[in-house]
């Protein structure tokens, strides 16, 4: 077995997909579906997973547009992750579209290294990347169960290896007060909104003594209906995000106090629910990082490791990472102007020279896939790395 040549033909075999994943990349960019209600995505990917002779099984873990499709039985096992839902409003202005593209590339460039080398390569569509939580919900129902790695590169947000991801909460709060003619009788009312504004201080006083890589936002959904009535309800919905799972325990707790003591100042009553996903940190593992910036450079294309500690946003591949060995690149195809979330950005994922991009990071994926299959030594690294974290 010669590990260049199976290298070289990863490369050949993503080249001469190209027609095809370009065609894949831009039907996603313009249907663009927001979190699970990406049916024509989920479908159009497991056509040309099918196709390419993987055994595919769709709506897993009980959400309808997340799938499985597997090439090769056995161990080990690689993953690839696959993103496809877009933002309201905005389109595929977080790129999933190329991400989608990228990871189904990776794993049918992978089945010459199946062939080869044995155990197996498996393309998971993870739906609801954007505030639906889908892979954590897959993660919980163990949809990641005997799986030895996964890899998915992100598109643009900065150009690195090891990423930051926070672990992060939504909460959802209620006021309860009593309405009542604000200027006629105020004494008779409770002010809700008093209370919702006496909390919102409350945490800006709180986020001077919290670890400063943790954050508090949120916004009011509800302020009241009319200047002259004494709000009887008001609602605002927060999120809580930090560095380690348990500091955000801690830091969720703090943020109750705020709006509790709110609650007893005013007299109004407080409800709360916290949202049943949690985002997980991202634990990355920078053995496999490594590979996958080696493969990279291999492809002419210079990407830094990066310490994977610059505070950034959340994302549910950091529920995958606390499971199994994980990395998440992020590659750079827009200029740092355009950032992610934006129209801008939207417009740059439709075109080919990011798509090329994203292709050449999943020739690195699966390359990085042909060193974790072809050599049992360097998977018991990545997996006592993972160990130790734990
Ligand atoms: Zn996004
Ligand atoms: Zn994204």
């Amino acid at each position: 077995m010669d590990i260049g040549k199976i290298k070289n033909s990863i490369g050949r075999d993503i080249d001469s997909g190209y027609k095809k994943l370009h065609q894949l990349s831009r039907n996603l960019h313009e249907n663009p579906e927001t979190a699970m209600e990406e049916y024509k995505a989920a479908s159009w990917l497991t056509e040309y997973l099918a196709q390419n002779g993987f055994t595919v099984e769709k709506g897993i873990c009980d959400l309808p547009t997340a799938f499985r499709a597997q090439y090769g039985k056995g161990k080990p096992s690689v993953a690839f992750l696959a993103e496809y839902d877009a933002l309201p409003k905005l389109g595929h202005a977080c790129g999933h579209n190329l991400i989608a593209a990228g990871s189904v590339a990776a794993g049918v460039a992978c089945r010459k290294v199946v062939d080869e080398l044995g155990g197996s390569v498996t393309v998971f569509g993870t739906p609801g990347e954007e505030l639906a939580g889908g892979k954590a919900i897959m993660a919980e129902r163990n949809a990641f169960t005997g799986i030895d790695v996964a890899m998915i590169t992100h598109p643009g947000g900065g150009h690195h290896v090891l990423m930051s991801a926070l672990a992060c909460q939504n909460l959802y709060i209620e006021y309860f007060g009593r309405a009542a003619h604000a200027a006629a009788e105020p004494e008779t009312g409770i002010n809700a909104l008093a209370a919702m504004i006496l909390a919102f201080n409350a945490i800006d006083a709180l986020r001077q003594h919290i670890k400063e890589t943790s954050r508090i936002h949120g916004i009011i959904t509800d302020g009241g209906e009319a200047a002259n009535i004494v709000p009887a309800h008001t609602a605002a919905t927060f999120m809580a995000r930090a560095v380690e799972n348990k500091y955000l325990d801690e830091l969720k707790e703090k943020v109750i106090g705020c709006f509790a003591g709110a609650a007893a100042a005013t007299g109004a009553e407080l409800k709360y629910r916290w949202d049943s996903v949690r985002y997980a940190s991202m634990n990355n593992n920078v053995t496999l990082g490594q590979l996958f910036r080696a493969n990279m450079e291999g492809l002419g294309r210079s990407i830094p490791l990066g310490d994977g500690t610059r505070s950034s946003g959340s994302t549910d591949v950091g529920n995958v990472s606390q499971l199994l060995p994980t990395i998440h690149p992020t590659v750079s195809i827009a200029p740092d102007s355009v950032y992610i979330h934006t129209r801008g950005f939207a417009e740059v994922a439709a075109s080919e020279d990011a798509l090329r991009s994203m292709l050449d990071a999943a020739k690195a994926m699966a390359m990085t896939a042909a060193d974790i299959l072809s050599s049992p030594e360097m998977l018991k690294k990545v997996q006592a790395e993972f160990r130790k974290n734990n």
